[in-house]
């Protein structure tokens, strides 16, 4: 502690000589010794302005926009103007454009490229990968894995261990479990879970443990697949940890490394509340993510030689703040358009039934005047998963609020469910953060931490 407080002496008497002599201190920020990276999934700059009108209102600050510097990137993938989360993933963990759908592999679909986190690793820096998401999804996977499509889960999640990444917390246990043993899907007889104890790995199922775990190689797995959305925690019952918990019990564990630590931090449901149209569910995410931010500030103002940066790494339906955008609404809705689709009853032709349609809409949004044609519109999906019933849910209440969002029908036309090539947003605090200032391509960002680290991506 006295170290501590002694260091933190030294470090003000450093800044104040610095501020002394401006030409020195200008070129060269102080080392960087942990990056804290941060990534809004589909956290366009519609869900942020979204947070701030619902949150703080629209003169308050989120976390993320009280930073010194300010950015803007671009996100086209190798072959789409408009990417999905794996090529915006590599771009974001390896400096390198691919195709949509393909892990930290260049577009040729099978040679990996190296990614920060690899990168930090080979210098000795303890690392970890946190998400809402199944742990082996789209975004953590590009920091930790290297697969030509993302949808390989069996093997993203064994990657993932092999990779001895120190914390792993999300979502997502199918996939570490064998068929027949807990939750467990895979085919190959692999007991993950067990595996990762043989490792030296705590592994902890629920928030509770979470918090009690110590020692320094952590596997959380909160849930077979996504963790719940915030707002269906409660109706659920469920002992998930937010966000900003699974946050702190990271940089807890990854800062005792004297060489300091990489870790990659994602609110992944933003993203799936905004596929489904689903503004109350963006704000509710938008509120976690947030929260988790203010954790990660805290940190990096407590530990000066630590760059916290948080983007996101892609525009997801392309939400805008419409001037009739009907607030009371937003505020009426209790839970996921997901939740409700789980709550509809089926007829004996397997055709969701009127009366449960307008029931989950009374009980869970307040709305007791659905027209006949709202009514078609869902039981138009009733052989499709719940999900994909709650992207029509969700854009019924979304065009009764007149949100600005992409249309159902182009939503349909597109191979990313309605991700736009919207720029995105770049909040940088920390040594260095002035390089993620201006107009970026998303692959500069994991190039300037990696210089600021120094260590180096693949070219
Ligand atoms: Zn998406």
């Amino acid at each position: 502690m006295l170290r501590k407080r002694l260091f933190t002496v030294f470090l003000a008497l450093l800044l104040s000589l610095a501020l002394l002599v401006p030409a020195v201190s200008a070129a060269a920020p102080l080392p960087v010794k942990n990056v804290i990276f941060m990534i809004g999934d589909g956290m366009g700059i519609g869900a942020v302005q979204l947070a701030r009108n619902a949150l703080v209102g629209p003169d308050g600050r989120l976390v993320m926009e009280t930073f010194p510097a300010l950015g803007l990137a671009t996100t086209f993938s190798a072959d789409n103007a408009v990417t999905d989360s794996a090529a915006a993933g590599t771009a974001l963990a390896t400096g390198h454009k691919t195709k949509n759908g393909m892990v930290s592999v260049l577009p040729d679909g099978t040679t990996p490229v190296t990614t920060i986190l690899e990168a930090a690793q080979k210098k000795g820096l303890a690392t970890g990968l946190i998400s809402t998401n199944t742990i082996y999804d789209a975004t953590p996977a590009a920091f930790g894995a290297h697969w030509g499509t993302r949808g390989g889960s069996a093997e993203i999640a064994a990657q993932l261990l092999d990779h001895n990444i120190d914390v792993l917390l999300g979502g997502g246990s199918a996939y570490f479990f064998p068929a027949g043993v807990e939750d467990g899907v895979r085919k190959d007889g692999r007991n993950l879970a067990t595996e990762a104890q043989a490792k030296g790995y705590a592994v902890v199922r629920d928030k509770d443990a979470l918090a009690a775990v110590g020692g320094t190689k952590v596997l959380g797995l909160f849930h077979s697949s996504y963790m719940n959305y915030q707002k269906d925690r409660a109706f659920l019952g469920t002992s998930e940890p937010t966000l900003a918990q699974m946050a702190a019990k990271a940089l807890a564990i990854l800062s005792q490394s004297k060489n300091g630590f990489f870790v990659m931090i994602e609110g992944a449901r933003i993203d799936h509340a905004a596929h489904a149209a689903d503004l109350p569910g963006v704000i509710a995410e938008m509120k976690d993510f947030n929260d988790a931010v203010a954790l990660a500030r805290d940190f990096a103002a407590a530990h000066p030689d630590t760059l916290l940066v948080v983007t996101a790494d892609h525009d997801t339906m392309g939400l805008s703040v419409t001037e009739p955008l009907d607030y009371a609404l937003l505020k009426q809705v209790t839970v996921s358009p997901e939740f409700m689709a789980g709550k509809l009853e089926k007829d004996s032709a397997g055709v969701f039934t009127e009366g449960s349609i307008r029931q989950a809409f009374a009980t869970y949004a307040g709305i007791t005047d659905l027209t006949p044609q709202e009514v078609a519109a869902v039981q138009a999906q009733s052989k499709y998963p719940a999900y994909l019933v709650g992207y029509a849910i969700g854009s019924i209440i979304a065009a009764r609020a007149h949100a600005g969002v992409v249309d159902p029908a182009v939503r349909a036309l597109g191979h990313t469910g309605g991700h736009t090539g919207n720029m995105v947003p770049v909040y940088a605090m920390g040594p260095g953060a002035s390089l993620f200032a201006g107009v970026l391509d998303n692959t500069q960002i994991p190039r300037r931490m990696a210089a600021l680290l120094g260590v180096n991506l693949t070219e």
